[in-house]
């Protein structure tokens, strides 16, 4: 998948990709929002997850962000969220 997304920067740029990240957040955004008022669409609630997850690998090529970096700040987001949860925090 990196290769595909490293070529579709390098084709369309920076700025082209991070407004394809900012209009599929929207997406993803407008679908929850249906959800909420009428009734869930699994189907299209699906696609736009799966154009969210796509997009934020754009994001972390194009600032060259560290995986590694990111699982922690995510391992110590999960810690705090289960410490709120048993009311140690
Ligand atoms: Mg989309």
């Amino acid at each position: 998948m990196k290769e595909v997304l490293s070529e579709a920067i390098e084709k369309w740029g920076v700025n082209a990709n991070l407004w394809v990240f900012m209009e599929e957040i929207g997406e993803l955004t407008k679908e929850i929002s249906k959800a909420i008022r009428y009734k869930p669409n699994y189907d299209r609630i699906s696609e736009e997850v799966a154009d969210v997850e796509i997009a934020i690998e754009l994001v972390k090529i194009i600032f060259n962000l560290d995986q590694k970096r990111i699982e922690e700040i995510k391992r110590h987001k999960i810690e705090r969220l289960m410490k709120r949860l048993e009311g140690l925090e």
